[in-house]
């Protein structure tokens, strides 16, 4: 890091995705500044916002990861170091890639009070406030969380919690650490069980979110509860419910610690001890280091069953928000730094938390404050005044909600569809109610407290408050099949009416739709981008955007507007021989926002032999688009046998005088190139991809325990068979082509149509230049040749990346990020 320019003092964004190398990134840069980690989900303007408001120096970020962060570094002038995991070492190991500074920092170790880390917390304003930690407050936090939870060497920590938040970087990781043992960081909550399976851990930590999805899976685990090692199972971040602890501890047969944390403390402030202590249920515990105390509004310390709020002080606890003299004269009184959360001591010194003095919503953990979501509500047209506010809600704890007073026309998708643009995720208000004026006080400030009682909005309300509809029964098997997953997702036993909504009426969360959109893509293999379900999220609205996805059975219409507004230069992707869109989708919701994304079909093909050439179909392709009335600069994207056809549009728009700002490619061979060489030089450069392929894929396996092999092994195997069929399905096409005799049934289709006129193509040398994308994992049929051989087809030059994932995945989640990164960094330029 100091060779690339960092140093003492300066603060370090960080970026990615949870897991291994996260850890040992923030470990890396706490030697030498500050870290602050960000969480990957935020939208370009947060990035901007939390990029500036830290002055960091440096963004550090993940080779692949979320985009908009670093365009919006680039735009800052920040220096940008990437982190480029080395897939054959071991889980954790990468490098760091960037400008090599003139001068090297000269290493030096930290001072205690120099500041490590440097976290967001959500305000009482919109405005979030930065809580420096300095390297005494986490070791101190680190250390009082091990004596508590009395971690030993032995011990080894399945950690599923965020790595930019304290909970996971300070509990888990540190806490782990500190007291010399171990802890394995997954990519989330994914496969928990797996995960479980294969590191043997003796603890976990989580918020009761998480501990709630855990335990619904758990019934289907006995075989696994029946053997593990969990000493204990840590809850904290948001109140447990006492009914949710029972439950868990008897599936796990472990004591469930509840813990009460919070940023400002480095984590942790209070925890219940381990058996054979007491461990009260609806209490946060006993202090666990961090002095303790509750006082009145006078700032009085108060008697244990007195309510008031909760203080705090010791050497764990920050030394106040930086550059905010005015939240910090509010958050000290006499020494003690005032938590915002309301409750009491008891006689035996167990805290319970009673209510929140401050203002912010904690849905499962994550902390947001109202204020954020008002302003990003007020900036749509139709709304006049807007407040966020926190609603019961039986998974999350609390779910956001909003109340608007309109002066234009806007429905609550819209509204919802329009915030979900511009805020992560997680702020996304669940529902949005119309009212015809917002409570305010006497002083005309708007009373958000109580808000949901005076709506009516009580957690019920959330769950069935949608406009009564007619029942009506699925009317088509695509229809029938997606209300079985609804009701799969959502544990209703009695299948939805086709237009029962996912959220009003159904009583379904974002968890549970991003669960049911993982399920549709399983069953389809069509993903379904979650603003497009947010727009109509019933069964019908599901089945009509599965639709407009899947390529169409007939017809002459080529293009399919994936996203069509936005000012930037439109991407035009032209799909593999499957035609299959789904990955198209993914990468626009990675791509920026102002940027429209087109699709094009492959043509039909029925039970005739369809014999186009790749330049027809470029043409074709290119009248509808001139049709449409499409003028001005444009990018084209082609995946795999869609790249020839990409080149012929590039080619065409070029020669017509409409600017191609980027011809990409993606794991695509210039064929051509490849028949022109001799059976000798093909047979050294296969043999050569041969030793990468098993070099590659033992790395891996070497990593899955043996358990673990066949899940990594199958679905390769079934490509590589698939890959196989079709390659002889193909040869067998082309030979019967020329009979004119009927096609077979596993013939028909436009996937051997496509190959077909592919493997007939003669590129032309061409002025342009091309960004050629090549995935990590090598594949059955692949050489290792000189950018895949296009080399001299691009008079401009073949510009090569490698993107993370596989031919079949690299426009999937996790992947796609990388792709999109890379072809907006290359459309900046
Ligand atoms: P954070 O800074 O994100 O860790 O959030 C800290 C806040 O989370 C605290 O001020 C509490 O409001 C809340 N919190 C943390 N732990 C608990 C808990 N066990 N029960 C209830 N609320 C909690």
């Amino acid at each position: 890091m100091r060779r690339l320019g960092v140093r003492g003092g300066d603060r370090v964004a960080l970026v990615g995705p949870n897991g291994p190398e996260m850890a040992a990134a923030f470990l890396a840069i706490t030697t030498v500044g500050s870290c602050a980690p960000l969480n990957p989900v935020y939208r370009a303007e947060e990035f901007a916002f939390y990029l500036e408001d830290l002055r960091a120096s440096t963004l550090v970020i993940a080779e692949g990861a979320a985009s908009a962060a670093t365009a919006v570094a680039q735009r800052l002038g920040l220096r940008i170091i990437e982190m480029k995991p080395d897939a054959a070492a071991a889980a954790g190991e990468f490098t760091f890639r960037g400008d090599p500074a003139t001068v090297a920092f000269p290493e030096r170790q930290p001072d205690p009070e120099e500041e490590a880390l440097v976290l967001h917390t959500s305000g009482t304003t919109s405005r979030p406030k930065l809580v420096p930690l300095t390297h005494r407050n986490l070791v101190t936090s680190a250390r009082q969380i091990g004596a508590s939870l009395e971690l030993t060497p032995q011990d080894r920590c399945l950690n599923v919690m965020p790595l930019f938040h304290v909970h996971g970087l300070v509990a888990a990781l540190l806490a782990s650490l500190e007291a010399g043992g171990s802890v394995a960081c997954c990519p989330g909550l994914g496969e928990f069980f797996k995960w479980a399976e294969e590191m043997d851990p003796t603890w976990y930590t989580a918020v009761p979110a998480i501990h709630q999805a855990v335990l619904r899976e758990a019934r289907q685990r006995g075989d696994w509860l029946a053997r593990h090692r969990l000493r204990f199972i840590r809850s904290g971040s948001a109140a447990l419910a006492p009914a949710l602890m029972a439950a868990l501890e008897s599936a796990f047969g472990a004591p469930v610690i509840e813990a009460y944390g919070m940023t400002e403390a480095a984590h942790q402030i209070a925890s219940n001890p381990l058996p054979p202590h007491v461990r009260k249920p609806g209490s946060v515990g006993v202090a666990t280091g961090t002095e303790l105390a509750v006082i009145d509004e006078s700032g009085r310390l108060l008697d244990p069953g007195q309510t008031g709020e909760v203080v705090i002080r010791g050497p764990n606890v920050t030394a106040g928000y930086d550059n905010n003299p005015e939240a910090n004269s509010r958050a000290f009184t006499n020494g003690w730094f005032r938590t915002g959360d309301q409750g009491y001591l008891d006689s035996e010194g167990y805290l319970f938390l009673t209510g929140r003095l401050k203002e912010l919503i904690n849905r499962a953990g994550e902390k947001i404050a109202p204020r954020e979501i008002d302003e990003v509500l007020v900036a749509h047209p139709a709304v006049a005044q807007a407040a966020a506010f926190a609603v019961p809600h039986s998974k999350l704890g609390e779910a956001v909600a909003a109340a608007v007073v309109l002066e234009g026309d806007a429905d609550e998708s819209e509204l919802r569809g329009f915030a979900a643009q511009r805020l992560a995720p997680f702020k996304v208000p669940e529902r949005v109610f119309t009212v015809e004026t917002l409570p305010k006080g006497p002083t005309g400030k708007l009373q958000r407290a109580g808000l949901a009682e005076k709506l009516g909005v009580t957690e019920l309300d959330l769950r069935h408050a949608g406009r009564a509809r007619r029942f009506e029964q699925p009317t088509s098997k695509r229809e029938a099949e997606l209300a079985r997953c609804f009701g799969e997702v959502l544990c209703r036993k009695e299948t939805p009416g086709i237009h029962d909504d996912f959220f009003d009426a159904l009583g379904g969360d974002s968890l549970a739709a991003a669960t049911l959109l993982v399920r549709v893509e399983e069953e389809t293999g069509i993903a379904i981008a979650p603003e497009r379900f947010f727009a109509n999220a019933t069964v019908a609205g599901l089945a009509a955007a599965l639709e407009d996805v899947a390529p169409a059975p007939a017809g002459d219409r080529f293009l399919v507007a994936i996203r069509p507004a936005g000012e930037l230069a439109p991407l035009i992707c032209v799909p593999g021989a499957h035609g299959n869109l789904a990955g198209f989708y993914h990468l626009a919701r990675y791509l920026r926002r102002e940027r429209p994304v087109y699709g094009l079909r492959l043509p039909p093909a029925s039970g005739r032999f369809v014999r186009y050439r790749v330049e027809d179909l470029a043409e074709a392709y290119m009248e509808e688009w001139r049709t449409a009335g499409r003028q001005g600069p444009c990018a084209v994207l082609g995946v795999c046998s869609g790249s020839p056809v990409a080149l012929e549009i590039a080619q065409r728009l070029s020669a017509a005088g409409q600017p191609v700002v980027l011809t990409a490619m993606l794991d695509s061979y210039n064929l051509t190139a490849l028949r022109r060489l001799t059976a000798a030089e093909t047979a050294v450069l296969r043999w050569k991809h041969f030793e990468q392929r098993i070099t590659y894929h033992w790395n891996h396996l070497r990593r899955t325990r043996p358990a673990g092999a066949p899940a990594y092994l199958m679905p390769r195997w079934r490509a590589f068979w698939r890959e196989r069929g079709e390659a002889f399905g193909q040869a067998l096409y082309g030979a019967l082509a020329a009979t004119g005799r009927p096609l077979p049934r596993a013939l028909q289709g436009p996937t051997y149509a496509c190959r077909d006129a592919v493997s007939r193509y003669e590129p032309h040398r061409w002025s342009g230049r091309a960004l050629l994308f090549r995935v990590q994992e090598p594949r059955d049929g692949a050489y290792d040749i000189e950018a895949m051989g296009w080399q001299d087809v691009f008079a401009g030059g073949v510009e090569v990346r490698e993107v993370p994932g596989s031919h079949l995945t690299a426009l999937r989640e996790p992947h796609v990020a990388g792709v999109a990164g890379f072809l907006e960094e290359a459309l900046a330029e």
